[in-house]
């Protein structure tokens, strides 16, 4: 690759042509801050707190590209002063209470205010007033603390294709906001939560449900119930300090019990109920050639995006709960019998890497007997809040594990938490219960991988084809679903993670600062650890779940039998498409 020559900061460098100054400063050790810029996603230079001297003028590092000779200037006093001016300018318009807002401790724009030594603000003047949007169930709208860095309209509209969100107004009234300002709850916003993690400041926040969960603690009447998602303990760790992809399971259980959730329980074993289920629909469909490609439905945000955009494919979806709704309808039925326990007292709080979900836990279809399957859901950001106002020494705790009946998952359960995850886990299922045959190998290396849309074709013993395509972001699915309702594409199955590279990365996930962002692969680090958990366990095939089948023996009879269907089975509906 053709390379040009520069001096930065009167160091000469040679980088490659066509990166930018902020590229070639930073591969030279050089930092510049900047707030706007999101790698991929939003390069736009609207902030302009990247600026740099290059000759006499200043321009903005993040999108202007080398040349050959440039001489740049990152430090200088006209760079630093034209900084804390537009950085003054920023927070003149900004509601600021740092101490209480929810981002506090992971705001971009409180970091440069420390960054650069800011001590005051010159251009105290005129606020922009706006009423926060409360009216969505997953996600808050806060525009008074907004800076109109473009991020969230960016990974809303090109990554994910909806749209939700947009620039509204003029000028100085100039706001992010839904069409005609509606709300938020009455949009086609599918509470992916990507909005969320890339917000650089507390304008964008999940609707937080902790006080909930302490009051249900606190009620002796109650018996709380608590099952965290696959994805929660590659992740949590990172909240206390944590390298990206350690594994904290033992630690997080050990936390919840000391919070005092009468039972700690792990969704993966309704990720394994779920293979069972689906595997069951997938080769009925197969048999009878209806409502094919099956979509999987373990993705809130996938769904409801299905519902919005593709009324007509809506019987192609997966008739399954999502797992931890099929945890929470076991939990109030199963288990609540086997124990003895009133139902009515139950409460389910589901910790996912999801906001999404908050959504979901809300639909009337997941109720039986006026009581929801799941009652509340966290975020992995939210159980970090909860464990530090415990004073939970998180790092030193000792391992705990899951508690039975309903805490025992298998390998194929964890690698949920990754794009691809539920495929291969259905293969292992659907491979070995058709032939009767053990695989010699269980890993599915073709469905493997972080890329966003990846295809494969699964031969069977009997010699049949299974055409396969797993997705993960909602604009690869918009791509991929447009080309079989065209017919230019054939599959067999679909798996859709609305979150690019799934849960891993989900919207209830730690936040990580655009820098560490452009540093770390996020998400090859955690699905690492996905993996490497799913070896390290014994049982690693759905269908070779002790407790899973015991509850078929006991309970459920058969898969897709009646009694599955009434608890683990839900139905969809068609939303508005603008
Ligand atoms: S939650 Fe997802 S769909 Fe909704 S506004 Fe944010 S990015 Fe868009
Ligand atoms: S809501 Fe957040 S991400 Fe969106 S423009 Fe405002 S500050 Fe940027
Ligand atoms: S990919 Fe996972 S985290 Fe993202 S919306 Fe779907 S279920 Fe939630």
């Amino acid at each position: 690759m053709e390379k040009v020559n520069l001096t930065i900061d009167n160091m000469k460098v040679e980088v490659h042509k066509g990166i930018t100054v902020l590229e070639a400063a930073r591969a030279s050790g050089i930092e510049i801050p900047t707030l706007c810029f999101l790698k991929d996603i939003n390069e736009v230079s609207s902030c302009r707190i990247c600026l740099v001297e290059i000759g006499q003028k200043l321009l903005p590092s993040c999108t202007v590209a080398v040349e050959e000779g440039m001489i740049i200037r990152t430090n200088t006093l006209k760079v630093r002063e034209a900084r804390k001016t537009i950085l003054q300018l920023l927070l003149s318009n900004h509601k600021r209470e740092c101490t209480t807002c929810l981002r506090n401790g992971k705001c971009e724009l409180e970091k440069l205010s420390q960054d650069l030594a800011l001590t005051d603000i010159e251009y105290e003047g005129e606020k922009n007033h706006c009423d926060m949007d409360t009216t969505g169930a997953s996600l808050i709208r806060n525009a008074e603390k907004c800076i109109l860095c473009e991020r969230c309209i960016s990974v809303c509209k090109n990554i994910q294709t909806v749209g939700a969100i947009n620039f509204s107004g003029r000028g100085f009234t100039t706001k992010v906001a839904p069409a005609y300002d509606r709300a938020l709850a009455d949009t086609v916003c599918v509470n992916c939560g990507q909005c969320v993690t890339s917000c650089p400041t507390g304008a964008l926040t999940e609707k937080e449900n902790i006080e909930d969960i302490w009051r249900e603690l606190d009620n002796p009447d109650k018996y709380v119930v608590v099952q965290t998602a696959p994805a929660i303990r590659v992740a949590l760790g990172e909240e206390f300090g944590l390298s990206i992809g350690t594994r904290v399971t033992g630690k997080m259980t050990a936390a919840l019990r000391r919070m005092g959730f009468n039972r700690v329980f792990d969704t993966d074993f309704a990720a394994d109920l779920t293979i069972i289920e689906e595997g069951t629909e997938l080769i009925k469909r197969l048999e009878s050639g209806e409502n094919l490609p099956l979509m999987t439905s373990c993705c809130p945000g996938w769904v409801k995006f299905v519902e919005h955009n593709f009324h007509d494919m809506l019987n192609n979806l997966s008739t399954c709960k999502s797992p931890h709704e099929m945890e929470g309808a076991i939990i109030k039925s199963y288990f609540a019998e086997k124990e003895g326990i009133d139902p009515s007292k139950i409460v389910v709080v589901s910790i996912m890497p999801c906001i999404a979900k908050k959504f979901e836990e809300q639909r009337d279809e997941l109720s039986r007997n006026g009581m929801k399957d799941v009652d509340y859901v966290l975020s992995t950001r939210e159980l970090a809040k909860m464990i530090r106002q415990s004073s939970i020494d998180f790092v030193n705790l000792k391992d705990d594990d899951f508690d039975s009946p309903i805490g025992m998952g298998s390998g194929a359960a964890t690698i949920f938490g990754v794009t691809g995850g539920v495929t291969e886990a259905a293969l292992r299922t659907v491979f070995e219960t058709t032939s009767g045959e053990k695989l010699d190998n269980i890993e599915f290396k073709e469905v493997r991988g972080i890329k966003g849309i990846k295809e494969a074709k699964i031969i069977l013993p009997n010699g049949n084809v299974i055409d396969t395509v797993i997705i993960s972001g909602l604009g690869n699915a918009r791509e991929v679903v447009e080309q079989v309702r065209k017919g230019e594409k054939h599959y067999d199955f679909i798996e859709v993670m609305a979150c690019p590279g799934g849960c891993v990365t989900g919207g209830g996930q730690p936040i990580i600062s655009s820098k560490i962002r452009e540093e770390i692969n996020i998400k090859e680090e955690r699905a690492k650890a996905i993996y490497e958990e799913e070896r390290s366990l014994i049982v690693r095939k759905s269908h070779e779940n002790p407790y899973v089948n015991e509850l078929y023996k006991e309970f459920l009879g058969q898969p897709n039998g009646h009694k599955a269907h009434e608890l683990l089975h839900t139905h969809y509906v068609e939303r508005n498409m603008f």
